[in-house]
């Protein structure tokens, strides 16, 4: 079984979103504290694995991460979300996380955009920054405690 006899809980997240946004690196730092400056792209999927406690539940995190190509990022939002709800299980949390935060000057999407999308599609939302360590954590744990929400 993959469930370890320490783990109560087996969540399953796939990162999905367009190529270069961070997606590897978020997995990375969550799973492993790690960041790599010069990633190389993900071929396929990979997956990682971290324990986490929750309240006073042990909850282990399975967590894919895939390949994609496209790189307009923000506009393509709408198109993965129609694809997740299309193929996506019928109890999902989605998390919509705006990644690299770090980049002040050159930010590209405004909070507020963030925002008003997750509020239009119901999803939850976070700004993090997988360079700096800011959020990751809590995207994650947002988004398992959401799911115990549902369970
Ligand atoms: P993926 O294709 O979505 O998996 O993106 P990667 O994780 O491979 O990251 C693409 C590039 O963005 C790499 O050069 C990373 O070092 C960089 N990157 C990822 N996260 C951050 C971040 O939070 N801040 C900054 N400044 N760069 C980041």
């Amino acid at each position: 079984s993959l469930l370890d006899d320490e783990c109560d809980y087996l969540f399953k997240t796939v990162l999905i979103g367009d190529s270069a946004v961070g997606k590897s690196n978020l997995l990375s730092r969550f799973a492993k504290d790690e960041f790599h400056l010069d990633s190389k792209p993900t071929i396929g999927v990979e997956f990682a694995y971290r324990n986490i406690k929750v309240g006073d539940k042990m909850v282990k995190a399975q967590i894919w991460d895939t390949a994609g190509q496209e790189r307009v990022t923000f506009e393509n939002l709408r198109k993965w979300l129609h694809e997740l709800r299309e193929y996506g299980n019928r109890d999902m949390v989605i998390v919509l996380v705006g990644n690299k935060t770090d980049l002040v000057e050159s930010r590209e999407v405004e909070v507020r955009d963030g925002q008003s999308l997750a509020q239009v599609e119901d999803l939850c939302f976070m700004e993090t920054s997988a360079k700096e360590n800011l959020n990751v954590e809590d995207a994650f744990l947002q988004m398992i405690t959401k799911i115990f929400e549902i369970a």
